[in-house]
């Protein structure tokens, strides 16, 4: 490694905090030098075969070249331009995408820099949207529990209350109800049961709650857990029955990952509003995205002040938004269903035969997302360190160590790509 990185590295480590880090740190962060593809150059010139899509964004693979192109084009047309009473042709025609594309109904676009932002912008429509109604006492939000959705104070109050940062944060989060999550298993045989303690929730508390928010199929940094798709389904019954909102948060499984391009689509729902971010822009720049129906938009409009209250500095930044639909036209020009089908298929071949291993609590596999639960939560450092041995990125979490490859990821990464997390876990477990 070059002296001027080992620097780089020191200066790091002093001072930059990283996510959920301390700093200075006690182990430095991993320099990186370049990316092309599923392909990260470290520092020190080794390679590793990305298993994270730098958290479920990248879902072409780092530097694509149409992506690029688009990018470069749009530096040089306009870069950025304040929102206020401007518009430009990137926003528009990404909202036409966005409308076309997500379930029939969401027709109203809020662009904003982050998938925190989208949510907490969708839970301020939904509260604007009752005060309208002058039913300002609808204010509180229901959720199932392991879910996450974000790290801005109105989103950590809507995480998981036992694994969020609820214990840390209590006194100034707002309080809400939490149903008990659904059980875990996409393909489980639908039971009634699961939904009682979200029906009592509801039945009891419905006439001060103004949403229910959710993630669609996949829970994510929540657990990592999956679910059936009725039980979607009967949540957007039970929502529509009380007259209560809801708010799918699909900024984890939008554009693809779970093999339907939106997760809705496997319940076959509209909610009312609908949360998009990470793969947006194919990872490249940040930008989300709140929709919602004109039943929403309406209603605000007719209210007081009338006006949705939000407006962030570098909303609808024309660079992320024409980066934004140059990565939806090659997500649509690919065969982006076949490509998930078969990292399914090949993740589901390698993963699943750990079940039953000791340490192991459970391997699933749903579209392109490989999980491999251990009954212990101490590893994920040592697995991290022996996946990079492997030249394998990965990033654990707690007990869970999972991957979201590119779902261009050519066939030999991918399986460099299992082969490495399996023999890293195995070693870890052994030791
Ligand atoms: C990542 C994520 C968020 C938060 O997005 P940020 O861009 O990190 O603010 C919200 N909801 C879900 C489901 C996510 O996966």
């Amino acid at each position: 490694m070059q002296n001027n990185w080992h620097q780089l590295l020191q200066f790091d480590q002093q001072h930059i905090w990283h996510p959920y880090a301390k700093s200075p740190s006690a182990t430095p962060a991993i320099g990186v030098q370049k990316t092309k593809g599923s392909i990260i150059t470290l520092a020190n010139n080794q390679e590793l075969v990305d298993g994270m899509s730098s958290w479920w964004a990248c879902i072409h693979g780092y530097n694509h070249p149409t992506i690029q192109q688009a990018m470069h084009e749009q530096i040089e047309q306009m870069p950025h331009i304040m929102f206020g009473g401007l518009t430009h042709q990137p926003a528009i025609e990404l909202a036409k995408r966005l409308i076309k594309l997500t379930p029939s109904g969401l027709d109203k676009v809020f662009f904003s820099d982050s998938g925190s932002v989208a949510v907490e912008v969708a839970i301020k429509m939904a509260l604007q949207y009752w005060i309208s109604l002058k039913k300002p006492q609808k204010k509180q939000l229901l959720m199932v529990k392991n879910g996450y959705h974000g790290d801005t104070f109105a989103t950590m109050a809507i995480c998981d209350p036992d694994n969020g940062m609820h214990a840390i944060f209590n006194n100034p989060l707002i309080q809400h109800h939490f149903a008990s999550a659904p059980q875990m298993g996409f393909d489980l045989a639908s039971d009634d049961r699961d939904i009682n303690d979200f029906k009592a929730l509801l039945s009891q508390h419905h006439q001060s709650i103004a949403a229910v928010v959710i993630e669609p199929i996949v829970q994510g940094a929540g657990g990592m857990r999956f679910y059936r798709p009725d039980y979607l389904a009967q949540i957007n019954q039970l929502c529509q029955s009380y007259n209560v909102l809801l708010i799918v948060d699909e900024i984890a499984t939008g554009f693809g990952r779970t093999g339907k391009l939106f997760a809705c689509e496997w319940a076959d729902i509209t909610p009312d509003i609908l949360c998009l971010g990470k793969a947006l822009t194919g990872g490249n720049l940040t930008l989300a995205a709140t929709l919602a129906t004109s039943k929403i938009s309406e209603a605000i409009s007719q209210g007081n002040p009338g006006l949705l209250m939000h407006g962030p500095t570098f909303m609808a930044n024309p660079l992320a938004c024409a980066t934004a639909i140059a990565s939806i036209d090659l997500l649509l020009a690919s065969p982006w269903k076949q490509n998930i089908q078969q990292i399914e298929r090949h993740l589901k071949q390698a993963l699943l035969p750990l079940n039953g291993l000791t340490g192991i609590k459970e391997a699933r596999v749903l579209g392109a997302i490989g999980v491999i639960e251990l009954d212990r939560a101490d590893l994920g450092e040592t697995i991290q360190a022996q996946a990079v041995q492997q030249g394998v990125w990965l990033r654990p979490f707690g007990s869970l160590i999972y991957t979201m490859p590119a779902y261009n990821i050519p066939q030999l990464q991918l399986q460099q790509l299992t082969d490495g997390m399996i023999t890293a876990v195995k070693a870890a477990l052994s030791d």
